[in-house]
């Protein structure tokens, strides 16, 4: 069976990043989501084990101890990670699978060679994603703030990714990310044998 593909997938806050996925979850059903550990608080209209796993930062703190983390990092004040279960459980069973994670954890993977497809989406400007966080009114401005300047350092990291999609239109960024995937999909290195045939065939070797 073939590994799932990682659908690696960051964008700095206000972007849109919660509408994207729940538009890509619903025309993609078969997508699978590595559910990432955090401290931070719940979020109404959030559901433990959905969105996050919702730990105190002893228990995160007994989890990096244990090396059950596939990368974790500290944002805004907070731990949140991706445990190599939460990764691995979909994956190994040939599902794709999305990790969404910012991107000091999108460095640790690459310095891991972590393999996967790696997109960023981009607000259309700066005044764009302050508007969009202002508008969606959970933050003080202080956060506000915080949380953009931590965007701008974000944006700068773009030569990380394999693919940047500047979300104008929310179902345009999905419909790429659909693109992507099914490219990806068919691509040479993630061809496996459909059937006993083709695979006896290709263990004779290739012209
Ligand atoms: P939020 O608190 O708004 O849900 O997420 C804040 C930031 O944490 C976002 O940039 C999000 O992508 C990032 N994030 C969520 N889960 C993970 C994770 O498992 N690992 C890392 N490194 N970042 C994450």
């Amino acid at each position: 069976m073939r590994q799932g593909l990682a659908l690696i997938l960051s964008a700095p806050s206000g972007t849109g990043k919660t509408t994207t996925c729940r538009l890509l979850l619903k025309k993609l059903p078969d997508l699978k989501i590595a559910v990432s550990h955090t401290t931070r608080k719940i979020r109404n209209g959030e559901k433990e084990g959905l969105d996050y796993f919702f730990v105190t930062s002893k228990e995160f703190e007994e989890k990096i101890n244990n090396n059950d983390f596939l990368e974790w990092a500290r944002v805004h004040n907070f731990y949140y990670g991706t445990s190599l279960h939460s990764a691995e459980e979909h994956l190994n069973t040939g599902h794709d699978t999305l990790l969404e994670l910012d991107v000091q954890g999108v460095e640790t993977l690459r310095k891991m060679k972590y393999q996967g497809i790696y997109i960023l989406i981009l607000p259309p400007s700066i005044e764009e994603m302050k508007a969009r966080l202002t508008k969606r009114g959970t933050d003080s401005e202080d956060r506000i703030k915080q949380r953009i300047e931590t965007g701008k350092k974000e944006i700068k990291k773009y030569k990380m990714y394999d693919y940047v999609i500047t979300n104008y239109v929310v179902e345009d960024t999905v419909n790429a990310i659909l693109a992507i995937l099914q490219a990806e999909r068919v691509k040479v290195s993630n061809y496996r044998p459909t059937s006993p045939d083709i695979e006896a065939l290709l263990q004779e070797g290739t012209d």
